[in-house]
This record gives structure tokens, C-alpha cells and sequence, in this order.
């Protein structure tokens, strides 16, 4: 299929690491355009580092690459009374919400027939709950979810790999104060 024909995709991106499998394998059969929308990165020299990874691999692989640093604090509104709840709880899948919504409006905006998030790469995340947010969040929207599942084909472990190969930063904790605790 030549670019001209492939239909453009917005990818949310959490960090560069995952972004590398999701954006690699989606890159064959879309015109691929990055997102970094993550109101939930503390502290913010943390959210600097991973966008700056992020950005690495846009130029490497020579993706556009649109970067939405709006709604740290209310973000921290949704999450605060949820600060107990376990990963890939209550307050986790808000999280995915939160995002997946935003990627949404930003897809219909950008005239994208599609999106998609580099989360399902992560072992440590809710896969099913993730493809169902973004079913639901294009609902109210003109682009389409595309359901994904990248750690298939051992995706997690190929992330780590072509992280290292690029020289790309990677996190030690999800992303929010109550993952880093
Ligand atoms: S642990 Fe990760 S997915 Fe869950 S709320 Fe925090 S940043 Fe979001």
C-alpha cells in the first residue's frame, strides 16, 4: 500500500519505549501521527524526559508528532480520591479514559480516520479494559478505535530492545505520584 493510500492514524504515545513497537507495527498498513497527551506524568522533569524521548523517535522513524500539555490539574482532580486504589484498579481506568477521550477529539480534529494507544504494549496494563475505553470513546466522535494488542509477537520485549538500540529513556514507575510511591 503506497502512503497515499493508507489511512492516517493518531497514536497516543505514553513514552518512547512503548511507542516503538506500536509505532512500527502500525506504520505498514497507516499514515501514523504521534501523540504525547499525559496529564498524569509527575513530576514534570519526568514528563520533560519521557517527551523528549518521544521526540527522539518521531525524528527517527520521521512521524509528526503532536504534543497536548493541558490538563495537569484537573487530572490530578479525578485521581486524587482514587490515590488507594491498586494499578490497573478504579483509578487506572480512568486514566485510560481521561486519555483515550482526548485522543479521540484530537483524531476528529486532525482528520484522522483512526486511533490507537501505545498502552496495550505493557504487561502491567489492562489490555481488555483499555480496547473497551477506546471503543466507547469513539463513540461520540468520526474516528474509528482500533483495537490493538501489541504485546502479541512478543511486543513488550521488542520495546525494550529497539529502547536500548535508539537510546531512548525508560521509566521505572506508570506514571502518576501513586505509581511512583
Ligand atoms: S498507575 Fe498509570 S495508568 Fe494508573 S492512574 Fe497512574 S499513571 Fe494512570
Amino acid at each position: 500500500m503506497t502512503k497515499k493510500h493508507k489511512p492516517k492514524l493518531l497514536l497516543h504515545i505514553c513514552c518512547g519505549p512503548c511507542a516503538t513497537v506500536a509505532a512500527n507495527r502500525l506504520m505498514e498498513d497507516y499514515q501514523v501521527v504521534l501523540l504525547f497527551y499525559n496529564p498524569n506524568i509527575e513530576p514534570i522533569a519526568e514528563w520533560q524526559e519521557r517527551l523528549a524521548a518521544a521526540q527522539k523517535l518521531a525524528q527517527i522513524y520521521g512521524l509528526s508528532l503532536i504534543v497536548d500539555d493541558t490538563d495537569f490539574e484537573d487530572w490530578q482532580t479525578m485521581a486524587k480520591p482514587l490515590a488507594i486504589e491498586p494499578e490497573r484498579g478504579r483509578r487506572c481506568q480512568l486514566c485510560y479514559e481521561w486519555r483515550l477521550r482526548r485522543t479521540a477529539q484530537l483524531a476528529d480534529q486532525e482528520s484522522c480516520a483512526y486511533f490507537a494507544t501505545s498502552l496495550t504494549v505493557s504487561p502491567y496494563k489492562d489490555r481488555e479494559a483499555i480496547n473497551k475505553i477506546g471503543l466507547i470513546a469513539a463513540g461520540v466522535t468520526r474516528a474509528n478505535y482500533l483495537p490493538t494488542d501489541f504485546q502479541q509477537a512478543d511486543g513488550y520485549r521488542q520495546s525494550i530492545k529497539l529502547s536500548k538500540q535508539y537510546g531512548l529513556y525508560r521509566q521505572k514507575y506508570c506514571g502518576c505520584r501513586f505509581s511512583r510511591q
